[in-house]
């Protein structure tokens, strides 16, 4: 391993939680890099050297066609989810282009055809605003100091801290409830505090997110529907 390699921590989706520093994680301060390799046969396994810490419960990504596919555009009875409940989506023809939002989305049907573009914009829009602004508090109550927050797209990873203090959180986390949003979120500025995932770790994380277990299992039963474009 070259000369200080230090690791990044993501939480990764489909994961409770992760681990100690993966091999060839990317250089960074605090992380642990939780890597995921698929076959075609069996679920994925995991590149991690202490992979017994969490035996391989989670489905395959690839079984997750248990959703229905989505057709070619939003159409009205569709729903939505956000912040942990699903609302009601209805398609209007009112030659605006702006998505609305008063407990169903309203989508313009000039919109409608781009499907995943369409909410996932305002979706990010709606993550920019609302996961930031907790960034802010939970590092305040938790005092400590990142250098930089932002809202990423990454497929694979709840969220993760790089070897500069920064806090990247996907923008999917928008759907969840507040509360496991809140855990993600300690969870990574915890590893600020704390590299690794001892038990000091987790009282922190437990401490300013008191629903940390209530979000692990939630995240691990819910995880994949995220994934969803819609
Ligand atoms: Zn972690």
């Amino acid at each position: 391993m070259a000369e200080g390699n230090r690791e990044t921590f993501g939480l990764r989706v489909g994961l409770p939680s992760h681990g100690a520093p993966a091999k060839g994680g990317p250089k960074s301060k605090y992380c642990a890099r939780v890597k995921i390799s698929q076959t075609s046969a069996g679920p994925p396994s995991l590149t991690i050297s202490d992979l017994s810490r969490f035996p391989p419960r989670f489905p395959p990504l690839s079984s997750v066609s248990r959703f229905p596919l989505p057709g070619k555009e939003l159409v009205s009875g569709e729903s939505a989810l956000y912040l942990g409940r699903s609302y009601q989506i209805e398609v209007v023809d009112d030659g605006t282009r702006d998505i609305r939002f008063t407990k169903r989305f309203v989508i313009p049907s000039s919109r409608a055809t781009e499907r995943k573009g369409a909410m996932r914009e305002w979706y990010i829009a709606r993550a920019e605003e609302i996961i930031l602004r907790r960034v802010h508090r939970h590092a305040r109550e938790l005092g400590v100091q990142f250098s930089k927050a932002k809202i990423v797209d990454n497929r694979y990873r709840w969220g993760s801290c790089t070897i500069q203090d920064n806090v990247n959180l996907n923008w999917r986390l928008i759907k969840a409830p507040m509360f496991v949003i809140d855990y993600v979120i300690v969870h990574e500025l915890a590893h600020l505090i704390e590299s690794n995932h001892t038990p000091e770790f987790w009282n922190v994380v437990r401490t300013q997110a008191p629903k940390m277990e209530k979000a692990k299992l939630w995240l691990k039963e819910n995880g994949q529907i995220l994934e969803e474009d819609v």
